[in-house]
């Protein structure tokens, strides 16, 4: 089968490569692959900052059809349609397995980047982080369900947002247009915020429902959150860009008392004063990932229509032009990304 590969270490040493096609252990079904997005952590991959073992099949965000079945599963058929999710393995016997918290384990074994993941034709993974799909949800808008139980365990799960908050995104990337679509759903009033470059993203957060679209390489973010909130400042910051000057925006925005969730994935260590979380008695919250709620609540906000990641898949390709793929995710223009595996070049 054919599959974009990272072959090597470091930057780059990315080429589509006839690949073996996997057969699935008993405990593993074989997806035949219909969508998968490139993500951020795919560009800090391929610029050799985020952990991989090469050579190794990227892509962690997908969904497709089941087409058959190790002897031990149950509860999958062939043709059942899923999007699946990380961690594809880990320990189930240690404090945060039994806990219900996989990606804490310290064992973890993610798809994509430490074991064969989902750009190319065919995965097997184990059904345990399988959701099955309902008809009514395409294969384009179930491709976005990883950032989407991002966001929902970042935004329900791990902080709480209240009818009449006042909520900032900091980075209108994927999972901040997610963030900023659950924080609305929740009731409060939100500000997303970006940079010259992003300006199709902001225009896409508008059309998405965000109150306010803040482009902070023209406008002062400072001035519009404190308009909007009375001189108070931001109950909830979602930094969502993983760049240091926006954290520094958030610092600034968060009201006295309020709470910063770092979400987004810095290149390397930063620098920041956090006297400020002192000096303003902020929360600052960390969230990694999902657990098993997120995803029963993301399939749910796709198949009743509440979030629309329909809108947000941007550019969709075949495996054939995975470099133009990611040319576009990183030079902004893009929203979202996504390769199809099954089509062929044009
Ligand atoms: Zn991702
Ligand atoms: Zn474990």
């Amino acid at each position: 089968m054919k599959a974009v590969v990272k072959t090597g270490p470091g930057e780059g040493q990315l080429e589509l490569k006839d690949w073996p096609e996997p057969s699935p252990a008993p405990d593993e079904v074989k997806i035949k692959i219909a969508a998968a997005g490139i993500c951020g952590t795919d560009i800090h991959i391929i610029k050799g900052r985020w952990r991989c073992d090469p050579p190794v099949v990227l892509g962690h965000e997908f969904c497709g059809t089941v087409v058959e079945l190790g002897s031990r599963v149950r509860g999958f058929g062939p043709g059942d349609r899923v999007v699946a999710s990380n961690p594809a393995r880990v320990c189930g016997v240690c404090y945060h397995c039994r806990a219900g918290n996989p990606f804490m384990c310290s064992k973890r074994v993610s798809a994509g980047y430490m074991i064969d993941g989902a750009f190319a034709e065919y995965l097997c993974i184990r059904p345990e982080v399988c959701h099955h799909l309902p008809d009514r949800v395409s294969f384009r808008q179930a491709a976005l369900g990883e950032p989407l139980a991002v966001a929902v365990h970042a935004v329900i799960e791990r902080t709480t947002v209240h009818a009449g908050d006042w909520v900032l995104v900091s980075g209108p990337g994927c999972v901040g247009l997610l963030t900023m679509q659950i924080a609305k759903l929740e009731g409060a009033g939100v500000i997303v915020a970006g940079i010259e470059k992003d300006q199709s993203r902001l225009e896409c957060a508008r059309t998405l429902g965000a109150d306010v679209v803040v482009n902070t390489s023209k406008e002062s973010l400072l001035d519009i959150v404190r308009r909007c909130t009375n001189g108070l400042g931001a109950d909830l910051v979602y930094e969502c860009a993983g760049v240091a000057v926006s954290l520094e925006l958030c610092w600034e925005a968060v009201r006295k008392e309020g709470t910063v969730v770092q979400v987004g994935v810095y290149p390397g260590p930063i620098q920041t004063d956090l006297n400020k979380v002192m000096m303003k008695e902020l929360k600052l919250v960390g969230t990694y990932g999902y657990i098993w709620t997120s995803w029963r609540r993301a399939v749910q906000l796709l198949s009743n229509g509440k979030v629309n990641t329909e809108s947000m898949v941007s550019n969709e390709y075949p495996l054939t032009q995975f470099e133009e793929a990611f040319r576009k995710t990183q030079d902004g223009s893009a929203i979202k990304v996504v390769l199809c595996p099954q089509r062929s070049a044009p």
